[in-house]
């Protein structure tokens, strides 16, 4: 039997997630059991071990707060802080998908960080697993009560596909032994909950900075001329991950399937979710995602199934704005005589290093000034509701610390994304976040020596094919490959309506910005007013692309 058909098994025996965790929770051991460690992820945890470590495995954990649209309290954002430096590795970790994540947490104290969280109304239950995840919004504070519905909406939906079963609360929070019955039928996820895991976002028009189309379900909101929420565009069926060597795997943009008005989207997204739990590949896990349901059947299937689920008519998908990205750093209105400030955080790692205590800083200036937070998909955050008075003495102090402003970074490192990859990451196959930085030092100097200096293109590296930072639809994505080799895609576009295409394969790290010199250097040279660098490598196309390419081995040619 299959490692896929056993969590199945797994899932659909496990009471309401419950599982063997209350008896390996409180046993001598380190980690858990296979089966133990697959539930746990559904309670927002992995369990890791150091890959640098030979010898015995050294275990830990990971655990992801779940955040719906980015949004934390002061007081929330603080016990983040104090709960990574009590039980974690003293960093706090924004993920791509509006959430935090600390790692090093040992089994031992589990419980006490997920209580310290809770006990401020953070939950992990859901952040992880074969259940529908952190629902992402724009993350934009405003006193536009219609922009912020968006906000409000992103809540609404996570409460309303949370799983109903209480172990979550019976394992972490009362600790007891397990005797109240779990309901064995979740009202939405059935026994076995998902298929794979679930993503939704929701954008504002035109400003695309969740990657709307990464997710299984992304909501555009429309605004009618009075500036009310008059509906939502849905799309369905992205997703990113691919598997290395299976072509019937792919990465692949939600397709726009109708338009509903704002009291059917909960119905219309429940409707969606069953689509998956019914018709999801139960049988293959890399085949599994939303996505392949509506790859393989059809978009006309698609609609015909949704539009049987719901008791409403699912209107035509409307015109909407092209779409840019907005990632909100820097100062800006918030409206009420407020303003919030964008603080690019590199690669999402909140840390204290030398003179640069990002950790430090930002937790003295949300202390300080109270400061709602709200993390954004570019892994950084808004210090939100800052009065007008208060604006030079938040600088000051973020000053202060150290903490670097948006116009002291490079267009490339604003836009650059990491996932956390080595050493923590079971499935890296090479760095990422760790060796992102000093290949976007290196790429800095590379387009200073092109005399393009400011040129805003997005670089996105991931460890692994399964694309957590959603490498495939970057300008530039790196995939780790093999031993610091990566698969260099293209023609990902800013906005991110593109997906890129394997440019080359098994590029060794040290050859890629050799490798996109000439390329670079093209773009200078023949580009249209105003055509980004992704726009342009879609225009010219691989072929010609290649012939400015000096290789010095010969890599393999995607198509
Ligand atoms: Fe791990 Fe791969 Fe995700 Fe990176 S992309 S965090 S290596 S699973």
């Amino acid at each position: 039997m299959s490692k896929k058909i056993n969590l199945e098994n797994v899932k659909a025996s496990s009471e309401g997630l419950l599982g063997t965790i209350p008896e390996e929770i409180n046993s001598d051991t380190d980690h858990f059991t296979e089966a133990g460690k697959q539930l746990l992820k559904f309670h927002g945890i992995y369990e890791q071990h150091d890959r640098e470590v030979r010898g015995e495995k050294i275990y830990s954990f990971m655990i992801r707060s779940k955040l719906p649209g980015g949004q934390l309290t002061a007081e929330q954002y603080i016990a983040h802080d104090q709960i990574a430096d009590k039980f974690a590795n003293g960093t706090l970790r924004i993920t791509t998908r509006q959430d935090f994540q600390f790692h090093g947490i040992l089994k031992d104290d589990l419980r006490g960080s997920i209580q310290e969280l809770n006990e401020t109304f953070v939950s992990t239950f859901g952040a992880c697993g074969d259940i529908v995840r952190n629902v992402m919004a724009c993350p934009a504070p405003s006193d536009d009560l219609q922009r912020n519905a968006i906000q409000d909406y992103a809540l609404e939906l996570s409460n309303a596909l949370f799983p109903a079963s209480n172990s979550y609360h019976q394992i972490w929070i009362d600790g007891t032994q397990m005797i109240e019955t779990q309901p064995v039928d979740d009202p939405i996820y059935g026994k076995s909950y998902l298929p794979r895991k679930f993503k939704i976002a929701i954008a504002y028009p035109g400003d695309n900075c969740i990657d709307v189309y990464t997710n299984d379900v992304g909501l555009v909101a429309l605004f009618d001329d009075n500036n009310n929420l008059a509906g939502f565009n849905v799309l369905a069926g992205g997703g990113m991950g691919v598997t290395h060597n299976n072509d019937q795997t792919f990465a692949r943009l939600a397709d726009p399937v109708g338009y509903v008005l704002p009291d059917q989207v909960l119905d219309t997204v429940k409707a969606i979710v069953g689509i998956h739990r019914d018709y999801g590949d139960r049988e293959n896990r890399k085949h599994a995602r939303l996505k392949y349901i509506i790859h393989d059947r059809g978009l006309d299937w698609f609609q015909q199934e949704l539009q049987s689920r719901v008791d409403f008519t699912v209107q035509p998908v409307q015109p909407m704005p092209e779409f840019e990205v907005d990632d909100h750093m820097g100062w800006h209105e918030q409206g009420a005589a407020l303003w919030y400030l964008g603080v690019p955080v590199e690669n999402g790692r909140i840390i204290d290093r030398d003179d640069y205590r990002l950790r430090s800083g930002l937790r003295a200036v949300i202390e300080q000034f109270n400061l709602p937070v709200r993390l954004t998909a570019q892994q950084s955050l808004l210090l939100t509701s800052i009065t007008d008075a208060d604006r030079p003495a938040v600088e000051e102090l973020l000053a202060e610390y150290g903490i670097k402003g948006i116009e002291e970074f490079s267009n490339v490192r604003r836009y650059s994304l990491a996932c956390p990859a080595l050493p923590t990451c079971a499935l890296a196959i090479t760095e990422a976040e760790r060796a992102l930085p000093g290949f976007i030092d290196n790429f800095e100097k590379t387009l200073a020596d092109l005399d393009i200096p400011d040129e805003p293109i997005n670089i996105r590296m991931t460890g692994c094919p399964n694309g957590c930072a959603r490498p495939y639809v970057a300008e530039i994505g790196l995939v780790g490959r093999s031993l610091n080799k990566y698969t260099l895609y293209l023609g990902g576009t800013a906005n991110g309506t593109h997906v890129g295409r394997v440019f080359l394969d098994l590029v060794h790290f040290d050859d890629i910005i050799p490798t996109l010199r000439p390329i670079l250097a093209q773009y200078r040279d023949n580009r249209q007013a105003n055509e980004s660098f992704g726009v342009y490598v879609n225009r010219i196309g691989f072929e010609a692309l290649l012939h400015s390419v000096e290789l010095q081995s010969t890599p393999s040619i995607g198509d």
